[in-house]
């Protein structure tokens, strides 16, 4: 379940976020950029477990500007569609936007190839 925008300044939303960065090396795992010369972001990529100690398996270390690229990019493919068709796809589509398989392309590959 998604949750609100409350659950961010949690205390359990703290260190979750510190122990995914940790666990990321401090680096964008898109583009490698460190905390240095990147503002990091600690991105869900599925809201399944949140709530849960699985919850940091979902979440990736992403740098500001990869992050808000793909939640562009995101949003601009599903604008379009019900709800729950949304639900679905941002499932599948996040998992498959972090999956090894998508990083090797170190993200040439275009969204619209799987949606
Ligand atoms: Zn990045
Ligand atoms: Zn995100």
């Amino acid at each position: 379940m998604k949750p609100g925008p409350e659950y961010y300044s949690t205390q359990r939303w703290r260190i979750i976020r510190s122990l995914v960065i940790k666990r990321d090396n401090h680096k964008c795992q898109q583009c490698n950029a460190d905390e240095i010369h990147a503002l990091l972001h600690v991105h869900h990529f599925s809201y399944e477990n949140v709530g849960t100690s699985r919850e940091k398996d979902d979440c990736t270390t992403l740098c500001q500007k990869c992050h808000d690229k793909l939640h562009e990019e995101y949003n601009q493919r599903i604008g379009k569609l019900s709800d729950e068709e949304t639900n679905k796809r941002i499932d599948l589509a996040y998992k498959y936007l972090l999956s090894p398989e998508f990083l090797a392309f170190n993200g040439k590959r275009n969204i619209a190839e799987f949606m």
